[in-house]
């Protein structure tokens, strides 16, 4: 068995052959590789070169600024893939989906020449920074504020959890502008180089084996050029979804690589391992579970892609809900292959050697971040069924 794509009806040629070949470059480096750089406490750096010297990385950007021309379709598809090959880039989720996808629709031109060449050939990497310690999960609460001084933008507040600070030269940071006085979120967003004055950033311990780290940021009356203001002030929330979007559906594609990854692993160890008469997999209670499991990535993976052709045809609406739902389907199917992969392998699901038992960790980020599972359904109960609000 495979758990391997059958899907010529929903792809095109062109995107299966992105899908072979970006298969192919996971597999060259693996799983091993990936381990070996949390151990060495380095980032994926070969990779993300590699990955990038092949277009894939901005394989959604602009062709005018060297990326690939195509869409959230694809570069899902690349993180997908790369981590169903056991070593995903997380940063893809932030640097080229999030952030190159709202240069590229909202940034000036000079934005845009200035960042996507980098962004699309792996040469910058951009984060992404809207979770704060008092708001979390409520956006509509955070106080990062931005107030005018003559042309210059004053940036103050705080942030927290944001990934790869330490290696992006900017982060995008989510603000609101101070006479925002109604209380509705009016964010706007903001390019804050990594050595700003005033940009503070501390490492958060997590109990994650993965090369990104996440950072507490204090921005402490960072001060910008007018220019630093990504869009327009007044349509902040259109311009952020356009973002949020993307990040949605390539966190559905990080589960779905890794819950993919996890459930190849206990499938071949199933295959071979005989402590009776016949190999494990020959019982229902260890066969049927992971049988589960790839139904539920496959169903998982049918709505990442609605999600991403509506997004890619230009319905952000319809791809918000569609983003939404594939990120849970994925995070949840990504939780439950893990677990069934560990629980499979027996005591090897948690030795270090078959390196399964760190998955059980990672796939609860797809669960939490960067919406969770309940604000997921608080939408759909509210947006899709017309449900009361309860908070
Ligand atoms: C590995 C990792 C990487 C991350 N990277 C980034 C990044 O690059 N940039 C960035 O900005 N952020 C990032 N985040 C932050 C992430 O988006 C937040 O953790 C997430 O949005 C949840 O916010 P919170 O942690 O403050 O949880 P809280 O909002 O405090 O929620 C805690 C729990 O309460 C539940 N809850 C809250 N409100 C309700 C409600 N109304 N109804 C029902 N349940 C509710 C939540 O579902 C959750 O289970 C990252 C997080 C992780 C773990």
């Amino acid at each position: 068995m495979s758990t391997a794509l059958r899907n010529s009806v929903i792809e095109t040629e062109e995107q299966r052959d992105l899908r072979a070949a970006v298969a192919a470059l996971g597999k060259r480096y693996g799983r091993e590789y990936f381990t070996r750089v949390v151990a060495e406490g380095r980032h994926s750096d070969e990779l993300w070169a590699e990955a990038a010297g092949l277009g894939y990385l901005g394989v959604n950007l602009p062709e005018e600024y060297g990326g690939g021309g195509g869409g959230i379709v694809e570069l899902s598809l690349v993180l997908e893939e790369l981590g169903a090959a056991g070593c995903p880039l997380l940063m893809m989720v932030v640097s080229p989906a999030i952030c190159g996808t709202v240069i590229a629709r909202f940034g000036t031109d000079e934005q845009k020449r200035a960042w996507l060449p980098g962004l699309a050939d792996g040469s910058r990497t951009m984060a992404f920074g809207i979770t704060e310690p008092d708001a979390g999960s409520n956006s509509h609460r955070i106080t990062t504020t931005a107030r005018r001084e003559g042309s210059d933008w004053i940036l103050t507040g705080r942030k927290v959890f944001v990934s790869g600070v330490d290696i992006a030269e900017a982060t995008l940071i989510v603000g609101r502008t101070e006479d925002a006085r109604t209380g509705r979120l009016k964010p706007c967003l903001f390019l804050v180089p990594r050595d700003a004055p005033g940009f503070g950033r501390s490492p958060i311990p997590m109990e994650l084996a993965a090369p990104e780290k996440q950072f507490e940021l204090v921005l402490d009356d960072v001060r910008l050029p007018a220019d630093a203001l990504v869009g327009d002030e007044d349509a902040g929330l259109l311009q952020l979804f356009a973002g949020l979007n993307p990040e949605r559906i390539m966190t559905a594609a990080f589960a779905l690589g890794m819950g993919r990854y996890a459930l190849d692993r206990a499938v071949d160890y199933a295959r071979t391992r005989q402590v009776w008469k016949d190999p494990i997999g020959a019982h229902q209670a260890i066969a049927h579970p992971l049988a589960q499991a790839h139904i539920d990535l496959e169903c998982a993976r049918l709505m990442m892609q609605k999600a991403a052709h509506l997004y890619d045809a230009g319905d952000d609406l319809g791809a918000g809900e569609a983003a939404n739902m594939a990120k849970y389907a994925a995070g949840e199917a990504a939780v439950r292959a893990v677990d069934q992969a560990v629980h499979t392998l027996g005591g090897n699901g948690l030795t270090h050697e078959y390196g399964l038992a760190s998955l059980i960790t990672a796939a609860r980020v797809a669960r939490i971040a960067p919406v969770s599972r309940e604000m997921i359904l608080n939408y759909v109960s509210h947006q899709t069924l017309g449900l009361p609000k309860s908070y």
